[in-house]
């Protein structure tokens, strides 16, 4: 057989397989508004190949599911909508995927990997008894897909063989699909019966004028550097002039000076904007792993062998305190 032909055959081999296959992508919101990370989300879908379809539950969840159907990429919204879906909890979604999975043969099902997609997909692929693929970064096939591993030092491909693949993904390695030029249609599936084995009782946001940190393209971090809570203010004050998010290290974390929502890293958010810049930060492993992809790094640190200065792209050596004088 010739080469070629060989070659043009798995092509269009791929290309049929890639039609069969279907996703859906379960939508992140708060009832009023999408979290960006949702588009993201879409896009990896897309990569997979096949129909796109998203999951909209919630309690008054109808301007979400009209934002949806206007992204660009999505074939259908399917909308669900019931009281026990207050606060997304994962023991009353779960039901409610596997159901839809179960009517529509999805062969996909993905979400983003943050706080809400981390606590949801794993139990949806227990009970789906498959494994799922965690955090992925890159969608090479239907089937296989790249993901990091050792704090981000190694990459991993994986071929992923079961029946159903489940998947998060990496907000920061995918683009936002458009928000506008799509036409899905809106399709109400019935809610799933509520579990009732855990109770949404209230959250408590930290309330900020800051652009969202995982979202912003400017984020200022500290670190254990800044010595304390109250010297976060140099950083507030720089990050207003710049319309920027303020981050930390979990050693500023874990010394109480700033809550654990502003922890970016390994354990904490994973972030890739236009501009970071860490001050009093070291930069060990764990905490290059949620912001090395951002696209200019500046560091401020008095130690001219903090490992910070290896990924940054431009490095000041000084004391943060004198060079705010
Ligand atoms: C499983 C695991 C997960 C982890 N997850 C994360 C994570 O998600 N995010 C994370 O950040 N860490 C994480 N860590 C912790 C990580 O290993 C480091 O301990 C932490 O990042 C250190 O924070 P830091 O750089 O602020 O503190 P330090 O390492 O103490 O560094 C402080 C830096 O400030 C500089 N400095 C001090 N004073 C000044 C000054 N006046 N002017 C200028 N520079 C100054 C110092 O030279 C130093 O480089 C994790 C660790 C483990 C084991």
């Amino acid at each position: 057989m010739n080469r070629a032909l060989n070659k043009s055959n798995l092509k269009h081999l791929t290309g049929l397989l890639q039609r069969f296959q279907s996703t859906l992508v379960i939508a992140e919101h708060n009832n009023e508004k999408l979290t960006p990370i949702t588009l993201n989300a879409i896009t990896a879908a897309t990569k997979v190949g096949g129909e796109v379809s998203c999951l909209v539950a919630g309690t008054n969840c109808a301007k979400v599911a009209e934002e949806i159907s206007k992204v660009k990429g999505v074939k259908k919204v399917l909308v669900a909508q019931h009281d026990s879906y207050k606060g997304g909890l994962p023991e009353e979604l779960t039901p409610l995927i596997l159901q839809t999975q179960k009517q529509f043969n999805f062969t996909h099902i993905c979400a983003g990997a943050s706080a809400f997609g981390k606590n949801l997909l794993p139990r949806v692929a227990a009970k789906l008894d498959v494994a799922p693929v965690s955090d992925i970064i890159e969608v090479k096939s239907s089937d296989t897909f790249v993901r990091t591993i050792y704090a981000g030092n190694a990459l991993s491909t994986v071929k992923c063989n079961e029946p159903i693949k489940v998947f998060s993904i990496r907000g920061t390695c995918f683009e936002a699909a458009p928000t506008e030029g799509g036409g899905a249609a809106s399709e109400e599936v019935s809610a799933s019966s509520p579990v009732g084995i855990s109770e949404w009782l209230k959250q408590s946001l930290t309330k900020s004028d800051r652009p969202e940190l995982t979202s912003a393209k400017v984020v200022v971090s500290g670190g254990r550097g800044l010595k304390s809570g109250e010297n976060f203010k140099l950083l507030y004050d720089l990050a207003d002039k710049m319309n920027a998010a303020v981050g930390a290290s979990r050693a500023a974390v874990d010394a109480g000076y700033v809550p654990n929502d502003m922890q970016v890293g390994q354990t904490g958010k994973i972030v890739a904007p236009e501009l970071y810049i860490a001050v009093g930060i070291s930069g060990a492993i764990q905490h290059l792993a949620g912001m090395k992809d951002s696209k200019t790094i500046v560091a401020i640190n008095k130690d001219p062998e903090a490992p910070i200065f290896q990924v940054a792209d431009y490095g000041l050596v000084a004391d943060l305190f004198k060079i705010t004088d």
